[in-house]
């Protein structure tokens, strides 16, 4: 248990009608007597635990607010400490000063992700479930929400640890064999063991390949939108937007930087860019924007390419075809309310979407059709899936230890040799839940959190 007691806002800072400060540690319920006062003139100390009093926040004589004080006592508590949850009036001044009061108290400023950190220091939680309560907080999409929660109430740790419970009974075969070579050990041959490894491996690999999955619905996709001048990219990047970012003329060439925007679109985050026409052009300043359209395009994880279903297909239309067809590539045939003269023969081996952006007509195709690409559309957010570059790292080094040990067996190595390795991917797994893992580690992970969670 840590020795200094913490205090902070939890809840974000601006006029709403309530405010919670939070305090832990040893001292959060007698600090919090020195500045609460119930009208039923109990101390907060003779609560039970789970108990809330009605009172007044004083200031020696001088009365800040009047609010509620909830006990929870170690280590039935968030942190595992005595922790004290004060709800008093929202509001910038008043939350600041009452927190300033406590402060003065003897209890210190809660770092960071202090609150997690002493959760998880206390056993209250393993790193993946705290590791969600970023994604938890800061979901911008349905699906972020539901994979988020689902890290949360330990649906990741429960396939982890299927994993490391084939391996660790690997381990123990590995040992019984080394210590007793001469013995027919039950349930020890070749085999057994290959099964077991060859399970894991798999286990891993699928948890690995819905990753960028996992990655695209939490942290977004950079999308290009781009196009000869005047196809309606501006007008597809407002649609998109719900309202007038980019701006619409008629004359060819408005766009002539790229005008950034985050949207959701169905359940995924498009950072969207919308792109100067890409086109051959002699206009210096044209040039510099067609230049930046195309670099996007190199970047870009996913492509809406626009094109005018009213005018026939010409040279810059080819062009960006051929450029695209075989990046991740919606082709958006555009202006579909207008007469169409356009052949989509030259679309044939790509993904096409119908839109009028004008009339807002296709968006529900387009969604579907990036849900699709992106591969999200048969991705379960209620299941196991890994979040963010720390946890795929370690999954990659468990994958790769017990990729290591098949390949040793296989070539009649050791039983050590083979036991090294499959060591290795033990490790990694008990880092990914935190069950293992440096002090480094861990206050890099709690250090991006906000303060007060
Ligand atoms: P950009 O140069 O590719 O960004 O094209 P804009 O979005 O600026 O649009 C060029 C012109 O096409 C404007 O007059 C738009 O109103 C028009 N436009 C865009 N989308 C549509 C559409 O779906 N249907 C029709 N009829 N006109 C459109």
């Amino acid at each position: 248990m840590s020795e200094k007691t913490i205090a902070a806002i939890a809840t974000p800072l601006g006029e709403g009608s309530l405010a919670v400060i939070r305090i832990s540690g040893g001292e959060a319920i007698k600090i919090a007597d020195k500045i609460f006062y119930p009208f039923s003139e109990k101390k907060l100390c003779e609560l039970n635990d789970y108990q809330a009093a009605y009172g007044e926040i004083k200031d020696n004589e001088k009365v800040l607010d009047d609010g509620v004080a909830l006990i929870f006592k170690a280590p039935k508590s968030y942190t595992g400490e005595d922790v004290v949850e004060i709800s008093l009036h929202g509001g910038r001044l008043m939350a600041k000063s009452v927190l300033r009061l406590i402060l003065s108290m003897g209890a210190v400023l809660a770092a960071p992700g202090e609150f997690t950190k002493r959760a998880f220091l206390n056993g209250k939680t393993d790193l993946t479930k705290a590791e969600s309560i970023m994604g938890l907080i800061s979901a911008k999409s349905e699906s972020e929400l539901r994979l988020s929660r689902s890290a949360h109430i330990g649906k990741l740790s429960e396939k982890i640890e299927e994993i490391e419970k084939e391996l660790l009974a690997a381990a123990a075969s590995i040992a019984a064999f080394s210590d007793y070579p001469e013995e027919d050990i039950e349930g020890l041959d070749a085999e057994n063991f290959e099964k077991m490894l060859i399970n894991a491996e798999n286990s891993l690999k699928n948890m690995l390949s819905c990753y960028d999955k996992g990655r695209i619905i939490c942290e977004g996709i950079d999308t290009a939108i781009v196009g000869k001048p005047n196809v309606g990219k501006s007008t597809l990047m407002n649609m998109l937007s719900g309202y007038e970012r980019s701006i619409v003329t008629d004359v060819a060439g408005t766009t002539r930087d790229i005008v950034e925007d985050t949207v959701t679109v169905g359940d995924i985050v498009l950072r969207l860019a919308d792109t100067a026409g890409i086109h051959n052009t002699e206009d210096e300043v044209e040039k510099i924007g067609v230049q930046r359209a195309n670099s996007r395009i190199d970047t870009a994880g996913l492509i809406l390419a626009v094109f005018d279903c009213s005018k026939p297909l010409d040279e810059d239309d080819f062009a960006l075809i051929e450029r695209v067809k075989k990046l991740n590539t919606i082709a958006i045939i555009n202006k579909s309310d207008l007469q169409r003269d356009i052949n989509l023969e030259a679309f044939k081996d790509m993904r096409i979407v119908k839109t009028s952006a004008k009339m807002g007509e296709g968006y529900e195709e387009l969604s579907r059709e990036i849900a699709e690409l992106t591969g999200i559309a048969n991705l379960d957010p209620d299941s196991a899936v890994l979040m963010g570059e720390r946890q795929r790292a370690c999954a990659q080094r468990a994958l790769d230890g017990v990729s290591a040990a098949l390949e040793a067996l296989l070539c009649g190595c050791t039983m050590d040799a083979v036991g090294v390795c499959v060591d290795d991917a033990i490790s990694a797994l008990f880092e990914l839940t935190g069950k293992r893992v440096t002090n480094e580690v861990t206050d890099e992970i709690f250090r991006r959190f906000c303060v007060g969670k």
